[in-house]
């Protein structure tokens, strides 16, 4: 076998991917020849994320043909994060891709991608331009999402983007040096800097399977990504405060003069209830944006490993 000077590693995350992983190991097949012409030689990284089905097994008969094929196998679901993490720490390429097992994530433009980096780019990143066959209330908050974040984070996140990236051993490692355990990759990304290349493309839909995430778990996954690259919720109850010093203060003068001037009857129990509700519910609201911060401080101070493992080969 003709020995490559290059490597580059495909990470992919698993979950009940039994069905996706033989398609996409057939589909990375043909990649192979652009890659050896360029002497880079392929290390596959399948992180099974805890599945269900028979994944493992799947993964294991590739790795009898196939000595590139590589596992790392979880003690149970840690979450697509933690399997990203897993697959770059046990990465040995020159160059590291993200992608999924569904081929959402087409392997066609890996070789558009790779030239990038060879004209001196740190990282090649992907976005879909459309969200064609994705339930428009998903689509709906996911704009949201984002437009909210780009405001309220310095870290660039860019809407559509997607894990799928190709990047070198340097923006690798940078990944690596972050140790949080809260982790939303797509700010990471952002966050690590590095001259990144941006290609666009058509939404595909999964090859096989279904999709893992319900619309409440994407809902959590926004708030964490927020909490993670924002720290704008937690001076809202400062500006809160201020607004409704300024608002009593104006308030004050109202009643004062108005008492002088008519006199001071008792009445307007009905707007004393309702004040006294509504900056109620500020003030709860204010304690439940620094709770939510605090149980993730809580979290990180834990410092509990950011996934088991159970078998690795
Ligand atoms: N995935 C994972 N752990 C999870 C959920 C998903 O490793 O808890 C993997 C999944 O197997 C797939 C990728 O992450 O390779 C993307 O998941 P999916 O296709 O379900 O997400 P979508 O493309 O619908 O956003
Ligand atoms: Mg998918």
């Amino acid at each position: 076998m003709k020995a490559y000077t290059k490597t580059l590693s495909i990470i992919v995350p698993c979950y009940n991917e039994e069905e996706s992983v033989p398609l996409f190991y057939a589909e990375m097949k043909k990649q192979e020849e652009f890659f050896h012409s360029k002497d880079v030689e392929f290390e596959f990284i399948f992180v099974n994320d805890g599945s269900k089905d028979r994944t493992v097994e799947v993964v294991r008969e590739l790795h009898e043909q196939d000595e590139r094929v590589h596992m790392v196998s979880f003690s149970r679901n840690f979450g697509k994060e933690s399997a990203i993490l897993a697959g770059l720490e046990k990465a040995t390429g020159d160059f590291t891709v993200l992608m999924d097992a569904d081929l959402q994530d087409p392997p066609a433009i890996l070789p558009e991608m790779y030239q990038y980096i060879e004209e001196g780019y740190d990282s090649v990143a992907t976005r879909r331009v459309d969200r064609k066959g994705e339930p428009p209330i998903r689509s709906f908050f996911a704009r949201r999402f984002y437009g909210l974040i780009r405001k309220i984070s310095k870290t660039e996140i860019v809407d559509g983007a997607r894990d799928y990236r190709l990047m070198t051993r340097q923006v690798t490692d940078a990944i690596l040096s972050m140790k949080e355990y809260n982790r939303f990759s797509k700010g990471i990304f952002g966050w690590v800097g590095y001259k990144t290349k941006w290609l666009e493309y058509e939404n595909v839909e999964r090859a096989a399977g279904e999709t893992k995430w319900s619309f409440w778990k994407l809902f959590l996954y926004a708030l964490d990504g927020i909490m993670a690259f924002s720290t704008v919720p937690l001076s809202m109850a400062s500006m809160f405060g201020i607004l409704f010093c300024v608002l009593a203060f104006v308030f004050m003068i109202f009643i004062f003069v108005r008492a002088l001037i008519y006199g001071d009857p008792v009445a307007g129990w009905p707007s004393m209830v309702c004040i006294m509700t509504f900056i109620g519910g500020v003030q709860l609201l204010c304690i439940g944006i620094m709770g939510q911060y605090m149980s993730k401080m809580y979290m990180e101070v834990k410092d509990r490993p950011k996934y088991l493992v159970k078998e690795e080969f």
